[in-house]
Order: C-alpha cells, then structure tokens, then sequence
C-alpha cells in the first residue's frame, strides 16, 4: 500500500463521514437540483433487470481479454491453459504441460 493510496483512503473517509453527517442537508439539496427525479426516472427507464444483466455481463467478458493481453504483450508470458507464468522460450508449460 502506497502513501498516496493511504492519503486518498483517509481524504475519502473524511468526506463520507461529513457526507454521513449532512445526510438530510444533501439530500434536500439533491431534491432541490432535481437529481433524485432525474435519476428515479433513469432507472425507470433505461436501468431494468435486462439491461443489469446485460451490463453485468459485459463488465465480467471484457476483463479477460485486457488481462491476456497485459501477459501478452510484457516479457512474462503466461499459459493459455492453467495462467502459469512461463520462464524462457520453451514451448511448453512446465506446470500441466499443455503447448504454448
Ligand atoms: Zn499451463
């Protein structure tokens, strides 16, 4: 853990306990903006357990293929089959041995 990531924990617990604090405040406030109707009507309309789903589903498909790509293009390769981290330029797997 890096200060900078302790720095911003710290800054954002701060402001979700001031946030906590004001609770009734912002919440008037985001009534007052009209955010809480924008955003009832957003969920009405467009956010239904199809599109949840879909989303969902989208979020889990598209993270594989970043990170294959990521062990791709780097020095390190890693198996196609069991995500073993190859050393040299074997063309096997030495842990299950599949063909790279
Ligand atoms: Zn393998």
């Amino acid at each position: 853990m890096t200060l900078g990531i302790r720095k911003t924990i710290v800054l954002v617990l701060v402001a979700a306990i001031f946030l906590l604090a004001n609770m009734w405040l912002v919440m008037n406030w985001l009534q007052d903006k009209g955010v809480i109707d924008m955003a009832k009507y957003v969920r009405k309309e467009f956010l239904t357990g199809t599109a949840i789903t879909i989303i969902v589903a989208l979020l889990i498909l598209l993270v594989k293929p970043a990170r294959e790509a990521a062990g791709r293009s780097g020095w390190i390769r890693r198996c196609p089959v069991c995500d073993h981290r190859l050393l040299g330029r074997g063309g096997y797997c030495g842990d299950c041995g599949s063909k790279v």
